[in-house]
């Protein structure tokens, strides 16, 4: 019993409508609001039972249409600046409807999936300024990356014996500074070490870690006993988007003989910018780097890489060869290495296609014009910010993040509250975090869509509700 149409020509209607209607939301996503509350009763509405019989698809996306679609949370939109999210392109988008008429799975196998993915590992090592002998793996994102990078640099340090035996008493220590991403701690935990096992060096006002204490904090480790494995380097912090000093955290890992990783989630795409990538230098001279498609790049959710200097190292951390799965020299079980040796996932989507599509059809040297924008965006923001009185800069603007607040007696709870009010109004949606431990609003521009137009109106609209505080 098919599960296909059984009148082709009905479904066809009803797939160029919704095709039209996905067109219509992203070409009218700037005239709506950035993000609505749900509804109390919507939000009731998901509790509907497990769909026994069937419903004819137009009626599902109606559904689709008054109880999802307008309930998106807004990163597409061009005044939705918060945390580091990218807006999605419509080649992507299309990408994605064609990727799932092919149906791949890309977890192993003899075909095209997998030829894609490999060449835009190609095109990665290249940028980068890694060897032939790097491999890269498409993965949900920077998260999942940089827990691989942490469980490949543990299995360099330890022997691939200790996948069987486990880690067993070893005493590995892991580096890092107090800027780096939550998930960098997250991934020490779910690699069995345990975020004890990660030493977090304090920063400075820039957010960049002090090599020298680094340094100083390795040796003190080897005196006492313990192991360092690995330093993980930031190439853009979430919070401010500062960029370490990577040639010298790769000088400083090799000397001490760590594993040297990069957690570039969003810049590591700085090298595409010919006037930027000088502030990622050093990066070519990682062991592994993890970055996003999803963010700079534009490419729809999700799609994230590790690319591995030395391709050998991850497949002897991930590759098993059970017997179901031994490789054949011809047919389709053949072709070679497959993804699932590099990784934790054996079946997979075929991700590369709306990364494929994105890199294609824009090029390059557009998508750095894009990230050379946004970052022209934060400067014009610090300016704003410098000539309101009733604002002040937390932190210093080096890329393409502001973080400030609007002047209060009781400054942590108001500007919390604003932005919870500009969120809800659904003008904007700038985010908050903290700095020196004081809450700053935090306005992030990865958008492409963004405009300087957009910028004056958060910050007229961040003075109107600020006001309403006094
Ligand atoms: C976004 C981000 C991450 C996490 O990446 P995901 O793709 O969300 O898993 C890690 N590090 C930095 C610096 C980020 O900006």
């Amino acid at each position: 019993m098919s599960l296909d149409p059984p009148d082709w020509d009905a479904f066809r209607r009803q797939a160029h409508a919704m095709l039209d209607d996905a067109i219509d939301h992203v070409q009218g996503i700037a005239a709506g609001p950035v993000w609505r509350p749900m509804p109390a009763e919507i939000r009731a509405s998901f509790a509907e039972p497990l769909p026994i019989d069937p419903t004819p698809l137009a009626d599902v996306h109606r559904d689709f249409t008054t109880r999802i679609l307008p309930y998106h949370s807004g990163n597409a939109h061009p005044r939705f600046v918060g945390w580091v999210q990218g807006g999605g392109n419509v080649a992507g988008m299309m990408a994605e409807l064609l990727a799932a008429a092919i149906d791949a799975n890309a977890g192993g196998r003899d075909h095209v999936a997998i030829e894609v993915e490999r060449q835009i590992a190609r095109w990665m090592r290249d940028l980068f300024g890694f060897p032939a002998t790097a491999h890269g793996l498409l993965v949900t994102g920077s998260s999942l990356a940089n827990w691989m990078a942490v469980v490949i640099a543990k299995t360099r340090a330890l022997g691939v014996a200790t996948r069987q035996t486990g880690i067993a008493g070893a005493k590995l220590r892991a580096y890092t500074s107090a800027a780096a991403h939550q998930c960098v701690l997250r991934a020490m935990e779910m690699s069995g070490l345990g975020s004890d096992a990660l030493v977090v060096l304090p920063v400075g006002r820039d957010h960049r870690v002090d090599p020298a204490a680094m340094r100083a904090a390795i040796e003190a480790d080897r005196a006492n006993g313990f192991t360092p494995f690995l330093v993980v380097g930031n190439a853009g912090t979430v919070d401010i988007g500062a960029i370490d000093d990577l040639s010298t955290l790769a000088e400083l890992a090799a000397a001490e003989r760590c594993w040297f990783h990069v957690d570039g989630a969003f810049g590591a795409f700085l090298a595409t910018v010919p006037e930027l990538r000088a502030r990622v230098a050093g990066l070519d001279r990682a062991d592994s780097i993890a970055f996003d498609f999803h963010k700079w790049p534009q490419v729809p959710y999700d799609a994230g890489m590790l690319l591995v200097r030395d391709g050998a190292a991850q497949a002897a951390t991930f590759a098993s060869h059970v017997a179901y799965l031994a490789r054949d020299a011809r047919g389709l079980a053949g072709g070679g290495s497959w993804p699932v040796d590099f990784g934790p996932d054996l079946s997979r989507g075929f991700r590369a296609l709306k990364v494929w599509f994105t890199l294609k059809h824009y090029g390059i040297r557009r998508l750095g014009k894009v990230i050379a924008k946004t970052c022209a965006l934060a400067q014009h923001l610090a300016r704003r910010i410098e000539a309101e009185p009733e604002l002040e800069l937390l932190a210093p603007v080096t890329l393409d993040i502001a973080c400030f607040r609007f002047r209060h007696a009781e400054p942590d709870r108001v500007n919390a509250a604003l932005v919870a009010d500009l969120q809800e109004a659904g003008i904007a949606a700038p985010s908050t975090t903290r700095i020196d431990g004081a809450l700053a609003i935090r306005c992030a521009f990865i958008n492409h869509r963004t405009t300087e137009a957009d910028v004056d109106a958060i910050v007229d609209a961040i003075l109107a509700a600020g006001r309403r505080y006094r």
